[in-house]
């Protein structure tokens, strides 16, 4: 299964646009996050000759600017697309959804959304002392489990735990995504690397939030297996 990143800070070359916020689409059909403008989504799509007709489904990971910026352009290019959220996500957004024809889907629960394809429904999070809601997505390989994460505000280990509980037989073989460790100190962000050793995790991508230490650090110990996520690249999973 190919992911191919769409928005991020950085890019595999300067025609992309770039910015705060994460993008990436699953099987060309399922966009993960939406970064933070549509501007600049629609245009790497367009660059990356993605076939914007084939998206047919959102997941928005939580309800932050740097992630859901880019839906509103997209949920304008057709109607009749499905938006994955959390019940724990404003009213004006499940409204906004609903005024831009996007069919919204919300779930607390673990759920299947395509052959091999789960979301781990609503995960409680906090974000400057308040409630945030997140989900994260999995895909199922025959190397094992592949997480992708919005920023990890519920904390990366506690949704590693929450999606073993799930998938009790199965290892959990990458993660990519924003890991929200760039505030942490550097033992926390050492505990948190020796976590996913303990766990086997064999490919790691960690970007977005989750900081130029803890980038670093995992990509010291995952060396080839870390994926550097800029836009305009993609990884088979
Ligand atoms: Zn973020
Ligand atoms: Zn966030």
């Amino acid at each position: 299964m190919k992911i191919k990143v769409i928005f991020n800070t950085n890019a595999v070359s300067n025609q992309f646009s770039t910015g705060w916020g994460l993008s990436c689409l699953i099987n060309n059909t399922i966009l993960f996050d939406t970064g933070e403008n549509g501007e600049g989504l629609l245009r790497n799509i367009a660059l990356l000759n993605i076939d914007i007709a084939a998206i047919r489904s959102v997941v928005i990971s939580h309800e932050h600017w740097d992630h859901i910026g880019g839906l509103w352009k997209l949920l304008e290019q057709g109607s009749g697309i499905k938006v994955y959220a959390c019940p724990g996500f404003s009213q004006g957004f499940k409204e906004k959804v609903e005024s831009f024809k996007g069919i919204l889907l919300e779930s607390d629960k673990f759920s299947q959304i395509e052959e091999n394809i789960f979301l781990t429904g609503e995960i409680a999070g906090t974000y400057k002392g308040e409630y945030l809601a997140e989900q994260a997505l999995v895909i199922k390989t025959e190397k094992g489990l592949n997480v992708i994460t919005g920023c990890s505000h519920p904390g990366i280990i506690n949704i590693l735990e929450r999606i073993k509980q799930d998938f009790p037989q199965d290892v959990i073989y990458s993660v990519f995504g924003g890991f929200h460790l760039k505030d942490k100190d550097s033992a926390c962000i050492q505990k948190i690397a020796e976590k996913f050793i303990e766990l086997k995790i064999k490919r790691i991508g960690a970007t977005h939030c989750s900081g130029q230490e803890a980038e670093s650090l995992f990509e010291k110990l995952y060396k080839t297996n870390f994926i550097s996520g800029e836009v305009g690249s993609e990884f088979e999973l």
